[in-house]
């Protein structure tokens, strides 16, 4: 899940100040399940706007132009009569709806990281997306997101009883977890190996994938 955050109130008024005439999409899938841009998250932000707020959608998943066209056609009324479009999804999400409503577009949230969620409220990055994934030599565990330092051949001298020395020993080093992960595989010949550099060109911004 893409895990995003809503932006200080007082940032988010200061971004509205200027304009008049407000549509707040909002998003059914993440920013739902992240408790910050579901049904509930923007009828509280429409209350807030009071009349600057002139409609409202969920869109199912609003990084999904064709999700967009869908779920938005019979609001393009409302969109066009909106001075800028306030949205409540991630920076993804975000791009879409303004690629969509052509409007100026209001982030309401911060996109913080791709994660596993434990419980609402409750997150952890787990991938950077680097396109090159390595999890069956690590155990399951990524070493790029959860080795502070993403060393991909085994740890540091930093971590003391699991630890790493990052952060002030709270979270586990991640190449602890992944020794473990392997000895309980019985998978240990994958620790041993030599991983080369990782092809950083795989990375060329922005990324395009256009397999049909
Ligand atoms: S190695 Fe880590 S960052 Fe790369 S794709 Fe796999 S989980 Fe994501
Ligand atoms: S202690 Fe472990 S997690 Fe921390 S930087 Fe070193 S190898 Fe990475």
């Amino acid at each position: 899940m893409i895990i995003t955050r809503q932006k200080p109130q007082e940032k988010i008024d200061e971004m509205v100040a200027p304009y008049g005439r407000v549509f707040i999409v909002g998003c059914g899938t993440c920013a739902t399940g992240c408790g910050t841009g579901g049904e509930e998250q923007v009828k509280a932000m429409a209350q807030r706007l009071g009349s600057r707020a002139i409609g409202w959608a969920v869109v199912e998943s609003p990084c999904d132009a064709r999700i967009n066209r869908r779920d938005l056609a019979a609001r393009k009324g409302e969109l066009e009569g909106a001075d800028a479009v306030l949205c409540m999804a991630c920076g993804a999400g975000a791009q879409a709806v303004a690629e969509y409503a052509d409007k100026a577009i209001i982030p309401a949230l911060d996109t913080l990281f791709i994660g596993k969620t434990e419980r609402l409220g409750r997150y952890f990055e787990r991938c950077r997306a680097c396109a090159d994934c390595i999890l069956l030599e690590t155990g399951g565990v990524c070493p790029t997101v959860r080795c502070s330092k993403g060393l991909i051949n085994g740890p540091c001298g930093g971590q003391v009883k699991g630890k790493c020395e990052v952060g002030d020993y709270k979270n586990d080093c991640a190449w602890v977890l992944i020794f473990n992960s392997l000895k309980r595989q019985n998978r240990l010949d994958a620790f041993r190996k030599y991983r080369p550099p990782k092809d950083r060109s795989a990375k060329a911004r922005p990324q395009e994938l256009a397999s049909r």
